[in-house]
């Protein structure tokens, strides 16, 4: 329904309607274009070849009938050839002229009419040409003959004339003897008998030869006659002629005398009697001639009829055309007619359309919102948008509608909202002053507040520094303590060995075994106070969980036995061997729950296990529990002991701080675990917990087997003459010390200058040189040493020690020269392997890679030392340090800031090798930082504090 509503739809089926009508005029235009062509085409095809042909037919008749005219006529055989072979082509080309008459459309009919007429045609022309061969031989014979027979005819003539004139002569010769009678007597009877000669004799001759010449040239002109006659009967006539005076000639002729005459002339009378034959071949030569006429008669006559005939097909092919062309145009005129009125069918449609879709349906509409939009944005909210349908224009007429209601309801409303601001504005004056009087209220009353706040912040600050205090005045305590204790218990072992009163003896190991309770216990507070005092960062490295519990179970197997308890592990064989732990507090928490079970358990069994977890979303989550078959603690106060120093159970032959548990949850927490408790008194109990820890990776494994092999502290056996060259009397106190620990030869020297005097005395084997000295670069000492020892003839090795540990700046340590490299500050750990290898002829570096904690305090550096170098000597050096302390801040005062930086830099290394961590990273930090401008004097005094 929508679909057809559309503004949209409504243009696209009329635009839709007028496309079609548009294609429909065009097939009509293409149609009638296409008939005109065709008529053109046709007429091209068809008529006019057809009559240029037809006219070229009647050329060629015309040229035929000439010919045969010719023909008939030719006075030999050449000339007919000729005349032949003219026709013949000529009769070729009308075949072909005719054959492509039929490629045109016409009629069979007259075609092979046209073809009978033809081939009517040919056959006489043949036949004509047959008779004018015949005629032409007879002619020639004719002519022969007749030459011949003139011959003899005018031999005859000839003969004839030579009688009459002898004949003659003769007379006259007897005539005149007549008158020379006359003269003479006696002559009468003479004259007598001689004149009836004459008569009877020679007037006779004379007539006969006189006829036969007539006859003769009779004969002559009879055969002239012959020979131009042209009609039979004329030739009949003639013949009988002929024969007559032929007949008088052959009697007259045997009146000839001479003999001899007379013999030529029955001779060539003889030949005359051919005349008749003559005659006869005259008669067949006019025959022939009569029939040619009357054949070329025919054959013209048959041209008539082929030229009717073509004719009547060239009328035949005019009326077909005139008739397609007819058609044609009748064709033409009606879709001309139809695409007239089309077009003028679609101009109405079209104008249709537009009227009612485009400016009825859209344009107007339009016009008309957009001038009720015009008048509502000049403000006039009277006027209406009408709307019609459920198209565009009619949701845009409801929007102006809607639009007007709501600028109505907006005009209503601002009007109101005049009126309420009006009341508004009178209010605020009032509140205005009724505010003013409670802010100053609200100000007091902030005051006040903001002093208790700052107050409770105060206090909040001192209390938790109280609490830092605490710890770190426990940690310094027990340390305190402990450092005399070990003293003591060191004291006593040394005792014990000596020979005492059994008395005594018994004394000494109760003070013993006193002390070591003590020892515990300050171990613990440390431990305690450390993890109150400041958060506890993780060590992740590769451990071996097969080890680890095998070391403690070692550890702790001599305590279990002494109690008589039964103590195993138990390891899952599924668990990945190596992962990435904080091993130290995970030792510590496992052996302080063993501890505990060993201590609370009378008999029985401890057990520690070591298992995948049971939680099946997380991989990796390894299960730990220490299980006893102890005393147990009861459900009530199992919260209770994981407080520090809280003990439940009456014990009395164990002793402790009531610390162990709560270190041991704190650490375990550090570690991403819980400890949890499962416990039933007088049955036993199982601590356990489960930590993330994933697999370690094959780099990380050899890191820490590297590490472990590393800290087994490899001893070189031969007793070294050591140079240590090192400007802080404090590193250079402990470093003397733990090399000296190491049975070598040391002495030590503070600056460049005394180290090379000291080499001008004595022959070392090894120099361990700081890299900031006061007066030379520890690279260019280095360098100065190694010289002077291959001028003297020996070899001497060096290494750095320096707190740059970067990788780049011990490359730089190595590349000049130097044979190892040792990282601030001095540890065993480090310098034993360290002075091993290089004497071995292998460079080799310590890097610190373990990440300084975030602590105050190191107590492993000064429990080395502690170890190392004794306790003597570790107070002198601590007092040692302090004295320089003082002498750095003083110093710090007074210098200018490149000075501050290197004092600085030393009082850090004197720092680290004390173990005060927090110190050495505040100067670290504040060398690191160090400027152009000197040191605040607040930031002096941090370090101070
Ligand atoms: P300490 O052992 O130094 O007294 P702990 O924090 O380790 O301190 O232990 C607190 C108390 O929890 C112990 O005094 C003891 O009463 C109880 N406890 C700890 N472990 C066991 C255990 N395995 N069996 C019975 N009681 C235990």
């Amino acid at each position: 329904m929508h679909f057809r509503q559309s503004i949209g739809n409504k243009l696209l089926i009329a635009f839709g309607f007028i496309t079609g009508l548009l294609l429909f005029v065009s097939l009509i235009s293409w149609y009638s274009l296409n008939l005109v062509a065709n008529t053109g085409e046709y007429i091209t095809h068809q008529t006019i070849p057809s009559l240029t042909n037809a006219r070229e037919l009647a050329n060629l008749s015309l040229k035929i009938t000439h010919t045969t005219t010719l023909l008939k006529n030719a006075q030999d055989q050449k000339e007919r050839g000729l005349y032949s072979g003219n026709l013949r082509q000529l009769n070729l080309l009308m075949e072909q002229k005719i054959q492509s008459l039929g490629d045109i459309e016409h009629s069979i009919e007259g075609l092979n009419q046209l073809r009978d007429s033809k081939a009517g045609i040919i056959k006489n022309i043949a036949l004509l040409d047959d008779y004018a061969s015949q005629h032409i031989d007879r002619k020639s014979h004719f002519k022969a003959s007749l030459t011949q027979l003139s011959l003899s005819i005018n031999t005859i003539i000839q003969l004839s004339r030579s009688q009459v004139d002898n004949a003659n002569t003769y007379t006259q010769v007897r005539l005149g003897g007549i008158y020379d009678l006359i003269e003479q007597a006696n002559s009468s009877e003479k004259i007598a008998q001689t004149l009836d000669s004459v008569i009877e004799q020679d007037l006779n001759q004379l007539d006969k030869m006189f006829a036969l010449q007539q006859h003769s040239l009779q004969l002559k002109h009879i055969l002239n006659l012959a020979e131009n006659a042209r009609q039979l009967s004329q030739i009949d006539a003639l013949d009988r002629q002929q024969s007559f005076h032929l007949g008088i000639i052959s009697q007259l002729v045997s009146s000839i005398e001479d003999p001899q005459r007379l013999a030529k002339a029955t001779n060539a009378t003889n030949q005359l009697k051919r005349l008749h034959d003559l005659f006869v071949e005259k008669k067949n030569i006019i025959a022939l001639s009569e029939k040619s006429s009357l054949l070329n008669q025919n054959i013209s006559n048959l041209f008539t009829e082929l030229n009717q005939h073509i004719i009547s097909l060239i009328k035949d092919s005019t009326s077909l055309a005139q008739q397609t062309s007819e058609q044609h145009r009748k064709l033409v005129f009606w879709s001309e007619h139809i695409f007239f009125g089309s077009i003028f069918l679609s101009l109405i449609v079209v104008i249709l359309v537009m009227w009612k879709v485009v400016y009825r349906g859209i344009v107007y509409r339009l016009g008309q919102h957009t001038s009720a939009i015009e008048q509502l944005a000049a403000g006039n909210l009277n006027v209406k948008a009408k709307s019609s349908g459920n198209d565009e224009l009619s949701k845009m007429a409801q929007a102006i509608d809607v639009f007007r209601d709501n600028a109505i309801k907006k005009q209503r409303l601002e009007q109101q909202q005049v009126k309420i601001e009006q009341e508004l504005r009178d209010y605020q004056e009032n509140l205005e002053q009724l505010v003013e009087e409670r802010t100053v209220q609200l100000s007091e009353a902030n005051e006040k507040l903001h002093r208790e706040a700052t107050g409770h912040s105060e206090a909040k600050l001192m209390a938790e520094q109280a609490n830092r205090a605490k710890s770190v005045f426990l940690a310094n305590m027990s340390h305190e303590i402990r450092t005399p204790m070990n003293g003591m218990i060191g004291t006593l072992e040394l005792m014990l060995d000596t020979e005492l009163t059994p008395q005594q003896q018994a004394y000494a190991n109760t003070i013993s075994s006193s002390g070591e309770n003590l020892l515990d216990i300050l171990n613990d507070i440390l431990d305690y106070s450390k993890i109150e005092a400041g958060h506890i960062a993780l060590s992740l490295r590769a451990i071996n969980l097969e080890k680890l519990a095998q070391d403690i179970i070692e550890l702790m197997r001599s305590r279990a036995i002494s109690k008589g308890l039964n103590l195993t592990f138990e390891l899952d064989p599924l668990l990945s061997p190596w992962v990435m732990a904080d091993l130290g507090k995970l030792r510590q928490v496992l052996i302080n729950l063993i501890n505990n079970a060993i201590k609370f358990t009378p008999r029985g069994h401890v057990i520690l296990n070591i298992t995948r977890a049971d939680s099946k979303s997380e991989l990796n989550k390894i299960s730990f529990s220490v299980t006893d078959t102890g005393i147990g603690i009861e459900y009530a106060k199992q919260q209770e002991i994981f407080e520090a120093f809280t003990q439940v159970t009456n014990f009395s032959s164990e002793s402790g701080t009531g610390l162990g548990l709560a270190i041991s949850q704190r650490l375990v927490g550090a570690m991403g675990g819980a400890l949890s408790l499962h416990s039933e008194q007088n049955h036993g109990s199982c601590f356990s917990f489960e930590l993330q820890l994933s697999p370690a990776s094959q780099d990380n494994i050899n890191a820490q087997m590297q590490f472990t092999a590393d800290s087994t502290y490899p001893h070189f056996n031969k007793r070294l003459k050591v140079l240590i060259v090192e400007d802080n009397e404090v590193n250079l106190g402990v470093a003397i010390g733990l090399t000296e620990k190491l049975r070598h030869q040391v002495v030590g020297v503070g600056d460049g200058k005394c180290a090379i005097e000291k080499m001008n005395s004595h022959r070392f084997d090894l120099a361990l040189l700081d890299i900031n000295l006061p007066d030379i670069n520890g690279v260019d000492l280095s360098q100065q040493l190694k010289k002077m020892a291959s001028q003297q003839g020996y070899q001497l090795k060096t290494i750095a020690v320096s707190a740059h540990v970067f990788r780049e700046d011990i490359d730089k340590f190595l590349d000049a020269g130097f044979d190892g490299f040792i990282a601030k500050p001095v540890q065993m750990k480090r310098l034993a392997p360290v002075i091993s290898k290089v004497m071995g002829g292998q460079n080799t570096v310590d890097i610190n890679d373990e990440p300084e904690e975030n602590k105050q305090f190191d107590p492993d550096i000064l429990n080395q030392d502690l170890t190392y170098l004794g306790t003597d000597k570790v107070i002198a050096l601590v007092d040692l340090f302090e004295q320089q302390a003082t002498s750095y801040v003083q110093k710090l005062h007074q210098a200018n800031a490149l000075q501050q930086k290197e004092l600085l830099h030393q009082f850090k290394g004197a720092a680290h090798s004390v173990g005060l961590i927090e110190l050495y990273n505040l100067c670290h930090h504040m060398e690191s930082n160090a400027t152009k401008n000197k040191l605040s004097k607040e930031q002096i005094h941090a370090i101070e504090v």
